[in-house]
């Protein structure tokens, strides 16, 4: 036997392209040969794959070893061929038959002791596998749980080197794994009710849970603004099942999976700190580009606490993402993409001094302040329909409020019938929330009735609103009346939105 072939799975962000692994052993001077575009990682792999086959008792062919990675225009990065490489290597030797790497994806870094080392993207690599018709992967006992998520393949869990050959060769067969049954996301996150006061805050973050808006708040250190935003997630609806497998992908490809494994169900939140880098926030890093906070936090929230604190060049690397709804990163091996629809949640200060005690004890200047949350203006929070002065709740408002704070499930089921309502609206058009709807579809297609928007055209004529703002209060409009039940925004609708607008303590 002088060829061999096994198949594993490369991934280009979470898009993962079968592999073929090609072993030839021939006569010669013993020597080993990569070829096919591999990277630091992969070349490293030829040591591992030696001392793991020595020390699992087989022999390493004393010959020329020729492995071939292909196609080789794919860029193949990390140590996940290994299992591949050293099956392929093994039946090239006359060590394995190479029948039984037919059909079957193998998927592991191997230590030199021959143990096999879970790794990342899994889930994202099975997915792959099924949809080239591949009926069984082979994986690390640690990631067993999570590849047994597609149900389309049979997934077995191996912990060493030896384990998987007595698997292939069907001496001690595996059973197969089973996904995991808990759900991958924690405890639910934070509840509503514990925000007393605050009506209007929590009004407006119904408001945009119900039209996935893009929110900004603006408040005193301590008014609350961390808390509402940790609260957001509470409210949206469950992933879908397809969001649902594609949050877990790149989740499983940044390494960030929950041990407990199943699938991530929940809207994620992310909260990276200002002082984070590009990399951290939009994806990036050395080889494997990894994905940043924006994508970890797709179909969910991304919140920016102290935003005028991150730099200007790490906001301004969020728009074109923001748009897209996915961030491509270009690395020398070609263009990596991530996922990266998000609802943005930005949080400030008024000011730069940022005193606790509010106006009173701040001593900016109306320039200082104008200057400082004017970091945040142009193209990012023109994506922001909502923006939301936050007031530090006082004693007295404690002392009225007569009724327990609602939850977040009463909040959550009333935006949920509102999605539902935009969701029949929007049907066909490719949008889903009345957040995703373009202005100018707004003013056309679901044109206001004239005494309806009579208001919003006196706010426009006197200057008092942009183009882009009438715009932003009409889409606002819309996700209000699907909250109330109704099937066309009226007056009133018009009225709040407006006033959500116009209250802004950002111009
Ligand atoms: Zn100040």
């Amino acid at each position: 036997m002088a060829l061999a072939r096994a198949w594993s799975v490369g991934l280009v962000g979470v898009d993962g392209h079968l592999v073929e692994v090609e072993a030839d052993v021939s006569q010669g001077l013993p020597v080993l040969l990569l070829v096919g575009l591999p990277d630091a990682a992969v070349h490293e792999a030829r040591d591992r794959i030696r001392a793991a086959i020595v020390n699992t008792g087989r022999d390493w062919p004393m010959r020329r070893i020729t492995l071939a990675l292909s196609p080789a225009t794919l860029p193949k990065r990390g140590s996940a061929f290994d299992l591949a490489l050293a099956a392929a290597v093994l039946a090239a030797g006359g060590q394995l038959p190479p029948t039984c790497l037919e059909g079957r994806v193998l998927l592991g870094e191997l230590g030199l002791d021959g143990r096999l080392r879970p790794v990342r993207g899994i889930l994202p690599a099975v997915v792959a596998a099924a949809r080239a018709g591949i009926g069984e992967v082979v994986v690390p006992e640690a990631n067993a749980a999570e590849a047994a998520l597609v149900p389309e393949v049979r997934a077995y869990g191996v912990a060493s080197l030896a384990e998987a050959l007595d698997h292939l060769s069907g001496r001690s067969p595996r059973p197969a794994a089973m996904p995991a049954a808990a759900d991958g996301c924690p405890a639910p996150g934070p509840d509503l009710s514990e925000v007393a006061g605050q009506s209007h805050a929590r009004r407006a973050l119904e408001i945009a849970a119900a039209g996935r808006h893009h929110l900004s708040l603006v408040g005193p250190p301590g008014s609350g603004k961390t808390m509402l935003a940790e609260r957001l997630p509470g409210l949206l609806p469950p992933l879908s099942p397809d969001a649902a497998l594609d949050v877990t992908a790149v989740h499983s490809v940044a390494g960030a999976l929950p041990v407990s494994g199943g699938l991530l169900t929940r809207a994620p939140f992310q909260a990276p700190h200002h002082t984070a880098s590009i990399a951290a926030l939009v994806g990036g890093g050395s080889g494997l580009a990894r994905p940043g906070a924006l994508s970890l936090a797709h179909h969910g929230v991304l919140f920016l606490d102290e935003a005028p604190e991150f730099a200007t060049g790490v906001l301004d690397a969020l728009r074109q993402p923001l748009e897209r709804g996915e961030i491509v990163l270009a690395r020398s091996g070609g263009l990596t993409r991530y996922p990266s629809r998000v609802q943005l949640v930005l949080a400030a200060n008024p000011c730069p001094c940022a005193s606790p005690g509010g106006d009173r004890h701040c001593t900016c200047t109306a320039a200082t302040r104008r200057r400082y949350l004017g970091r945040l203006s142009g193209p990012l929070l023109d994506r922001v329909d909502l923006h939301v002065p936050v007031y530090p709740v006082t004693r007295a408002v404690l002392a009225l409020a007569e009724h327990a704070p609602e939850g977040s499930a009463t909040v959550a089921r009333r935006v949920a019938a509102a999605r539902a309502a935009a969701g029949e609206r929007l049907a066909g058009t490719g949008w889903t929330t009345n957040g995703d709807v373009p202005g100018h579809v707004l003013r056309s297609r679901w044109r206001l009735p004239r005494g309806r928007s009579v208001d919003l055209d006196t706010a426009m004529e006197c200057g008092l609103l942009s183009a882009r703002g009438y715009d932003r209060v009409l889409r606002v409009a819309w996700t209000i009346a699907d909250l109330a039940g109704r099937a066309v925004p009226d007056r009133g609708d018009v009225g709040e939105a407006l006033g959500l607008r116009c209250q802004q303590a950002v111009a």
